[in-house]
């Protein structure tokens, strides 16, 4: 059965260890209608990541191939990696009227906008320069150069928070989940999309009679 319409698409950026896997991965037990995009990546997987469930991970020339095939919604260098996500899975999701959630940087998320301006894009803060850190650290996935590497990015990633339509501060964990549900709820109210989900009642509504 085809859906009504389409889906939208939730695009979440911040500096690395903000916490925005966390959170996303929070937001997604809570709300099952979103789909996560799988990314493709050049970068090694960390211990405890899987093929397909958290990253396809590829070597450097076969995503060079996948650029150049046109696989990708939109792609981009981050920390010395090549990130993408999949044009035809995105598309498939949204056409069956699933929300679509993207976890990418901001170059990507600039992509985004211009291919899909009607997407719904979120940028997470840390609540200090001390407490990435700290989390970058207490997360112990990566070498301290890529931690090191990461913490210098991070400005140039901040740097772009005003051009995303919402900024959450996570700083206390419950709270920023909570933000994020609101957002993703108050963007399923949007009227465009409830006069299609609603058409039948504001027809009956509107109708002549008693
Ligand atoms: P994290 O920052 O700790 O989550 O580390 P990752 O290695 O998972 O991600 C590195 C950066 O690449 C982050 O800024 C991600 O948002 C970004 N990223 C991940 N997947 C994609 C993607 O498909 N496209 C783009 N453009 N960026 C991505
Ligand atoms: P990102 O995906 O942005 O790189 P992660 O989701 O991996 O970041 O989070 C980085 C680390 O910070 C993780 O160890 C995570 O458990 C922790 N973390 C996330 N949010 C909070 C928070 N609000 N308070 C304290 N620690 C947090
Ligand atoms: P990590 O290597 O820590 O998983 O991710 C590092 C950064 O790459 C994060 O900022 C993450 O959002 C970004 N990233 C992950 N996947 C993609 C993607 O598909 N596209 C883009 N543009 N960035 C991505």
């Amino acid at each position: 059965m085809n859906a009504p319409f389409e889906g939208t698409l939730f695009v979440v950026a911040a500096p690395s260890g903000a916490g925005k896997s966390t959170l996303v991965n929070a937001l997604l037990e809570r709300e099952p209608g979103i789909s996560l995009s799988v990314s493709h990546t050049t970068r090694p997987p960390r211990q405890g990541e899987t093929y397909g469930r958290h990253y396809y991970f590829v070597e450097r020339a076969e995503f060079e191939r996948e650029i150049a095939e046109g696989i990708f919604l939109e792609h981009a260098e981050v920390h010395g990696n090549l990130y993408g996500t999949s044009r035809t899975t995105v598309q498939q999701l949204l056409g069956q009227g699933r929300d679509v959630l993207l976890e990418i940087d901001w170059q990507g998320a600039r992509q985004i906008r211009r291919s899909k301006p009607d997407c719904v894009s979120v940028f997470i803060l840390p609540p200090s320069r001390a407490e990435l850190e700290r989390r970058l650290r207490g997360r112990g996935s990566d070498s301290t150069e890529v931690i090191e590497r990461r913490l210098r990015n991070s400005r140039g990633e901040i740097a772009h928070a005003h051009e995303f339509d919402y900024i959450l501060v996570n700083d206390v964990f419950d709270e920023a989940l909570a933000g994020l549900q609101t957002i993703v709820q108050a963007v399923r109210l949007r009227s465009a999309l409830q006069l299609q989900r609603h058409e039948a009642l504001i027809a009956e509504l509107l109708a002549a009679g008693a």
